[in-house]
């Protein structure tokens, strides 16, 4: 079974026991209403853990000013100055302005 509908499941079980007493009476279109929309936000949940989007966060110089000075830009809109090297180089996996995975040019 997929993480995020195993998680989900958890949750339901333990919610499910709390909620027992007050889930026996007549389902009203307002309850209804909102049960949909609890689906579709569940099932945003299990999209997201499930297939998690690969972000990346382009770090680049642009000329020999960016090279000589250790600035790179990032395809964040921020710009970040390392002494010497690269990102790799200084072991920087993730940017720290946006939390994207870091891809620059080595
Ligand atoms: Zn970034």
């Amino acid at each position: 079974m997929a993480k995020g509908q195993a998680l989900l499941d958890a949750y339901d079980y333990a919610h499910g026991r709390m909620d027992y007493a007050v889930t026996t009476s007549a389902p009203t279109e307002e309850k209804v209403k909102r049960g949909n929309a609890l689906k579709e936000a569940r099932q945003a949940v299990i999209d997201a853990i499930d297939n998690p989007p690969a972000r990346t966060c382009k770090w680049s110089q642009d000329g020999y000013y960016d090279e000589d000075n250790g600035k790179w830009n990032t395809s964040c809109g921020e710009s970040f100055y390392l002494s010497d090297g690269t990102p790799n180089e200084n072991s920087m996996k993730f940017c720290p302005f946006c939390g994207a995975r870091i891809e620059s040019e080595d």
